[in-house]
């Protein structure tokens, strides 16, 4: 798997097509931003995905990748970016790197991100993919999400792709005044999308915004 990762594959005009039509089914369910759909439209999901589900690539579907992970469904990697409101040159920290597909999806919009992924083998896995060197506005880091990364912050906008069973803490400290922070928390009985906003002199404030439904938000790395 990792070799075939490492080579370029093709993205042909059936691939482009089927993606038009997950373009359009995403305008259909009420994703507004154009920016995002324009980024949606421009990234080939199968490079993402394993050989064995390549031909499903583009439907609004969770598929699992290496080390029990999963990458999200385009409906929701189309919402939590559309959450946060992104205006170019945003500096972003992104928890839960996974097969990078997000982290192309909020590159593409010309912000800065900084991404962080606890498993080893993912972490690895990503940095032989051919895909990824187009994109220098992301920097990869393996670490443990619940730390953030003190040295880099403070953020404008922060990106949760993983269930955390609370806000983090040290994740709060990290966004800046004014910022946007898009997390979903629970456990396997129940998720919620929370939209955590800043105001200027620090106040926070939070918006519910429906069911959620990610893998755990796990404490610490994982050799
Ligand atoms: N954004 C990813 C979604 C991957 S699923 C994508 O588009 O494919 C969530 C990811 O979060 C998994 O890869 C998991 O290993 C990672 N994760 C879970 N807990 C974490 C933590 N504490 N710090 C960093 N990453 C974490």
């Amino acid at each position: 798997m990792s070799m075939l990762h490492s080579k370029p594959k093709e993205d042909t005009y059936l691939h482009k097509g089927m993606r038009n039509q997950l373009v359009q089914l995403l305008r259909d369910k009420k994703i507004k931003d154009e920016r995002v759909l324009t980024a949606i439209g421009n990234i080939p999901r199968h490079f993402f995905l394993d050989p064995a589900f390549e031909r499903h690539a583009y439907e609004d579907k969770a598929f699992p990748i290496l080390a029990d992970q999963t990458i999200s469904q385009p409906y929701t990697v189309a919402l939590q970016t559309e959450l946060l409101e992104l205006k170019k040159f945003d500096k972003v920290l992104e928890i839960g790197t996974g097969s990078a597909y997000q982290a192309c999806v909020l590159a593409e919009m010309g912000i800065s991100l900084y991404t962080i992924e606890r498993q080893k083998e993912l972490y690895d896995y990503v940095g032989k993919f051919f895909f990824l060197k187009k994109y220098f506005n992301i920097k990869r880091f393996y670490g443990d999400g619940y730390e953030g990364l003190p040295t880099y912050g403070p953020f404008d906008k922060i990106i949760v792709t993983a269930a955390a069973p609370y806000v983090p803490p040290k994740l709060i400290e990290q966004l800046k005044p004014g910022g946007i922070f898009v997390v979903p928390v629970g456990d396997e009985n129940g998720q919620k999308m929370l939209r955590i906003t800043k105001d200027k002199d620090g106040t926070l404030h939070t918006q519910e915004l429906g069911a959620a439904s990610f893998v755990p938000m796990l404490q610490g790395k994982n050799m």
